[in-house]
């Protein structure tokens, strides 16, 4: 059996698994993305082999690399615009100290394997096509909902290999700032920082809600899970905080039905565990704005990959790409 290392680096955790050519994930870790400054930019890609080269060593991972019959490479996913032919980050708005990191060439030289980078929310659409809810769809877009917001496209079957910073889309004129440098952004709207800065603002103006004896009485220490959490208590800004995530997610995927024509939207990333709080007010915003006709049929699904979406994506892509290779050298 082969099997191929899948990484997703986003801009909290990073996610690392050994998945089988059929996608089934034998191991998977999570620890947080490493921190570092641009001055610091040597060490971030260094951490990340370093942390890498210690799960390989693994006792469980040693046996499944040592019962498989080909380690076949490592898939990357990563936060960000990413230079394809060249294996290299061009601007990672969450995870500064990645841009301009020449990953692929890094992960080559340490590791002597194949190694394919793509943007992360590419990654994820790419495992929803290959074993996910997207299996029997032709043209879906993906939504990554987690510190930022990520998309991906499969278009006729394929993988488009083009940006997709649906995150980055205005919606707001004159709106929130973003990471990007711009402003009124849908990720400013709808993301993990998003709430949390939401939740904070509103805190700050003396909104009453039961955040404020939470973290210690330390507000700058709120979370996407707490702010969760206190909503499932039925904390009324907790709960707008998520209709709101359901509103502008809506303008956002009209936007892109009424462009795109899709025929699903899959949604997937660390929040999507507060999908009964945002869907009803998503869809009834997305049915509202987008043609009518192109908007009857579409399908809003929630991501079967919810787990290691992003890593197992960069997995298949690396067997895709072996078996591109294997294949040319067969013809
Ligand atoms: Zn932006």
């Amino acid at each position: 059996m082969k099997i191929a290392i899948g990484l997703d680096i986003g801009g909290t955790n990073t996610k690392t698994i050994i998945a089988a050519q059929n996608g089934e994930v034998l191991l998977s870790r999570k620890s947080p993305t490493p921190v570092s400054t641009e001055k610091d930019r040597e060490r971030i890609e260094n951490r990340l082999v370093t942390n890498l080269k210690e799960f390989l060593n693994d006792e469980a991972a040693k046996q499944i690399i040592s019962d498989s019959s080909e380690l076949a490479g490592i898939g990357i996913g990563v936060a960000g615009l990413i230079d394809r032919r060249r294996g290299r980050i061009i601007q990672s708005p969450n995870i500064s100290s990645l841009n301009g990191v020449a990953m692929r060439e890094v992960f080559e030289k340490e590791f002597s394997l194949p190694v394919i980078l793509e943007n992360d929310a590419n990654a994820y659409a790419y495992g929803e096509k290959w074993i996910g809810a997207g299996k029997d769809l032709e043209n879906f877009v993906v939504l990554t909902l987690g510190t930022g917001l990520g998309g991906g496209l499969i278009y006729k079957g394929r993988l488009y290999e083009g940006p997709m910073e649906v995150g980055h889309m205005t919606i707001v004129p004159s709106g929130r700032y973003c990471t990007c440098g711009s402003s009124g952004c849908l990720e400013s709207y709808a993301s993990g920082r998003a709430i949390v800065d939401r939740v904070i603002s509103s805190l700050e103006k003396g909104t009453e809600s039961l955040l404020s004896k939470c973290c210690d009485g330390n507000i700058y220490k709120i979370t996407p899970e707490v702010i969760y959490e206190t909503a499932l208590e039925g904390d009324s800004l907790c709960r707008e905080v998520f209709r709101e995530v359901g509103q502008f997610l809506g303008i956002g995927i009209a936007n892109l039905i009424n462009i795109l024509g899709i025929d699903a939207v899959i949604i997937g990333g660390g929040l999507i565990g507060a999908w009964d709080m945002f869907i009803d007010e998503l869809s009834k915003e997305a049915q509202k704005r987008a043609f009518k006709l192109l908007s009857t049929d579409v399908k809003i699904l929630k991501s079967a990959l919810t787990k290691d979406g992003g890593s197992t994506g960069a997995a298949g892509l690396l067997f895709n790409m072996t078996a591109g290779v294997a294949n040319q050298t067969a013809s």
